[in-house]
């Protein structure tokens, strides 16, 4: 949005959550240095990084944190919550996490549910139709992603950035 002269940048929080090893760091990865890392551990605290996108050809910078602690959810305007489609457990979970960011983050926040490792397709236990009927009960919107090759993890989080800027604007 041009102010006179000025560009005006906007600086969204998203907070990426769901259960250890369904991928939030890869998908976190690939979203802001389209790189994924074979040998990396699961990490436990808050990482912490940025990718300057542009939106209907407005720029804005897209912070995005990784929640370890409620008050990691401050000020956060967006959610990706993902399980892992050959995980069963992780989805279902999924539940708690919703009521955990009813709790604690703000009401209007945008949430993407996110079935990750799409591309283990023989190894699903997930179905899709499952999580689908999930994300609508509860007013979600809902992306299976891959992480590995990229599948949908830019389109997600462009999903949830159009959305928030509809929001805040
Ligand atoms: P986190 O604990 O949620 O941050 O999970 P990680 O990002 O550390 O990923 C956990 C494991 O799943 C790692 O071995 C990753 O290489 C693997 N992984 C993450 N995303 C994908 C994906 O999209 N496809 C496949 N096949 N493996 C993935």
């Amino acid at each position: 949005q041009e102010n006179g002269h000025e560009k005006i940048d906007y600086v969204f929080k998203v907070v990426v959550i769901g259960d250890s090893a369904v991928g939030k760091t890869q998908i976190l990865s690939r979203f802001t240095k389209n790189e994924f890392c074979f040998d990396s551990k699961s990490t436990i605290g808050v990482e912490f990084q940025t990718r300057t996108v542009t939106l209907n050809g407005k720029c804005g910078r897209l912070d995005r944190y990784r929640a370890v602690t409620s008050a990691y959810y401050r000020g956060a305007l967006g959610a990706m919550l993902v399980y892992d489609i050959t995980k069963r457990q992780s989805f279902d979970h999924v539940a708690r996490w919703v009521e955990e960011l009813r709790a604690h983050a703000d009401s209007s926040i945008v949430i993407m549910l996110i079935g990750n490792k799409a591309d283990l397709v023989d190894l699903r236990a997930v179905p899709t139709e499952d999580a689908v009927e999930f994300a609508e009960d509860q007013g979600l919107f809902f992306s299976e992603t891959s992480a590995l090759n990229g599948d949908n993890v830019d389109t997600a989080f462009f999903r949830v950035l159009e959305e928030i800027y509809g929001v805040v604007s």
